[in-house]
C-alpha cells in the first residue's frame, strides 16, 4: 500500500513537470501571432471596452482595453459594434480596484496568454493602468503592458501586417506562463501521469501476466511449480490473483 502511494505521488509529480514543460514548449515554440485575431468592442455601464483574442490548439491569447468614463476620444477610437466578450475569456480580464475606483479618466490594458495542452494550464499576464495624460490613444494600442505574472524570455514574435494591420511590423514578447489554471492543470497532470504509467509500469504488468499464463514465476520466469511460493526465488504464487489478472 505504501509503495502504491509513493509510486502514485512520483507519477503525479512527473506528470505535473511534463505538463509545465508542454505549456512552456507551446509558449516558446507555437506561434499564434500569424493568425487573424478576433475583435470585439462595446460599452458596459460607464465604461467602453475593446477586446482582441486568438484561440488555437494549446493557446488562448486575449487583450482587453477598458476606458472609463466614456469619452468622445474613447468612442472615436473604439467605435463599437456592440458585442459581449465570452465569459471564458473575460474571466482573466477583470478590472483592477485602482481602475474601478479612479475618479478621473483612466484606461486599463490587460493581456493574458494561456498555454498548455490538451487543456490550457498556465497563464501569463501583463497589466497597466493609464491616466488620460499618460499618452495618446494610438500609443495605447501598441503599448505592451508590463508583466504581473510570467517570465519574459527576451524573445519576441513578429506580428504579421496581414493579420495585425494596426500593429504591422511590431513584435510581441514571448513569455513563459507561471500562474496555474487549476482545472486545466489538474486534468493535464493526470493525463501525463497516466501516459508515464503506461510507458513505465504497463510493460512490467504485461510481462508478469504473460509469465503467469505460461505457468512461470512472474518474478524470475522459472517454472513456478504447484506450491504457494516459487521454488526458485520464493515469490508468493497467489492462484486467485492469477485468475483475477486474466
Ligand atoms: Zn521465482
Amino acid at each position: 500500500m505504501k509503495r502504491i502511494i509513493v509510486k502514485t505521488t512520483v507519477l503525479v509529480i512527473l506528470g505535473a513537470i511534463v505538463n509545465v514543460a508542454v505549456a512552456w514548449g507551446c509558449a516558446l515554440g507555437h506561434n499564434i501571432f500569424n493568425r487573424a485575431p478576433a475583435h470585439s468592442s462595446g460599452t458596459a455601464g460607464d465604461e467602453i471596452w475593446e477586446a482582441t483574442w486568438i484561440s488555437d490548439w494549446g493557446a488562448v491569447w486575449v487583450a482587453t482595453s477598458r476606458v472609463r468614463p466614456i469619452s468622445a476620444d474613447a468612442i472615436a477610437y473604439i467605435n463599437p459594434p456592440r458585442a459581449t466578450l465570452d465569459a471564458s475569456l473575460s474571466r482573466y480580464q477583470k478590472p483592477s480596484d485602482a481602475y474601478t475606483s479612479a475618479d478621473a479618466e483612466v484606461m486599463e490594458s490587460c493581456v493574458t496568454e494561456l498555454r498548455g495542452w490538451p487543456f490550457v494550464s498556465l497563464y501569463s499576464q501583463g497589466r497597466h493602468l493609464f491616466t488620460a495624460n499618460d499618452y495618446s490613444m494610438m500609443q495605447r494600442v501598441k503599448a505592451v503592458p508590463p508583466l504581473v505574472a510570467g517570465i519574459d524570455t527576451g524573445l519576441t514574435w513578429q506580428l504579421s501586417g496581414a493579420t495585425w494591420p494596426r500593429a504591422s511590423g511590431a513584435t510581441w514578447p514571448r513569455v513563459l506562463p507561471t500562474r496555474p489554471i487549476w482545472h486545466g492543470f489538474a486534468v493535464n497532470t493526470i493525463f501525463y501521469a497516466a501516459i508515464l504509467w503506461l510507458l513505465f509500469a504497463a510493460p512490467g504488468l504485461v510481462r508478469r501476466r504473460r509469465r503467469l499464463k505460461r505457468g512461470l514465476c512472474p518474478a524470475c520466469a522459472y517454472p513456478a511449480g504447484d506450491g504457494a511460493t516459487c521454488t526458485e526465488c520464493g515469490e508468493p504464487l497467489n492462484v486467485e490473483r492469477v485468475i483475477s489478472v486474466r
